[in-house]
């Protein structure tokens, strides 16, 4: 599922290929994605051009020249290609341009969104901190910790309290800081959040460096692989190695979301 840092990489990459550039076709496949009355959707993007490409938590936006936004949430399998190869029974909404290239939201299982918004405001009345920035700090995690008893790698995932944090990154943070996925959040001592903090914030630029993680079918625009799973350490790793104890990476299952973890380096 993408996280931060594959949106992140998408928004880097259309952000070169696409700013400037206006809409001049769309071509729907799929009308479940599009949140919007079709005709109204068409109508609302054809003749904008994309002044800026931004991200917020997992949403994508791009800002139009009406003013308006145009919000993508990739879910579980969505992404955005740009000029890839036709006959792709997965391509949902087919975006045309000016300069005759071409976007395509692909997404195999269909939970993806598109929606053509007044402003950001539905997205941001959902969201917490981005984690990358610089409010983002360790009295902001611990003040929003330490009330809650939930199990930590849950509390992580919640978007409204830290955007865009997704399972894996929320799992190799943990790692990082050495802390047991099902440990109460209240529990946490100031020492282990500080190091949580970083690990948050290590782990996330480092995967976005990486252009995201592919270990699922996220793609970078050009359809070519992230990388950032090669640093995993425990995050899809199943019965392998930790690479620091040699104990066997275990998974479990916190708040109906499958958490990998170190049983020796991250105790309860
Ligand atoms: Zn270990």
């Amino acid at each position: 599922m993408p996280e931060l840092p594959e949106v992140e990489t998408i928004k880097n990459e259309l952000s070169q290929s696409i700013t400037g550039r206006s809409f001049i076709g769309i071509t729907i496949n799929d009308a479940r994605l599009v949140q919007n009355p079709l005709e109204e959707f068409s109508r609302g993007l054809i003749g904008q051009s994309i002044l800026q490409i931004a991200r917020r938590g997992k949403y994508l936006i791009l800002h139009l020249s009406s003013g308006r936004v145009l919000l993508m949430h990739l879910r579980m399998t969505g992404g955005v290609l740009l000029n890839p190869p036709l006959q792709d029974k997965f391509a949902r909404v087919i975006f045309e341009l000016d300069d005759h290239s071409i976007m395509v939201f692909r997404d195999i299982r269909r939970f993806g969104t598109i929606e053509l918004a007044d402003d950001t405001t539905r997205v941001e009345s959902k969201l917490g901190m981005e984690p990358l920035d610089e409010a983002f700090t360790p009295a902001y995690l611990e003040a929003v910790i330490k009330k809650r008893q939930v199990p930590i790698k849950s509390l992580l995932l919640e978007q409204n309290v830290i955007a865009g944090l997704g399972n894996m990154y929320a799992d190799e943070a943990l790692f990082a800081a050495r802390i047991h996925p099902l440990k109460a959040a209240s529990a946490l001592s100031r020492l282990e959040i500080q190091h949580l903090h970083s690990a948050i914030t290590d782990v996330l630029s480092e995967a976005i460096a990486c252009g995201g993680a592919s270990v699922a079918n996220y793609q970078k625009i050009d359809g070519s692989p992230g990388s950032a799973h090669c640093n995993f350490e425990v995050a899809h790793r199943l019965d392998q190695t930790c690479y620091t104890c040699h104990s066997r990476i275990r998974r479990i299952v916190v708040r109906q979301r499958g958490t990998y973890f170190c049983p020796h380096c991250q105790r309860k």
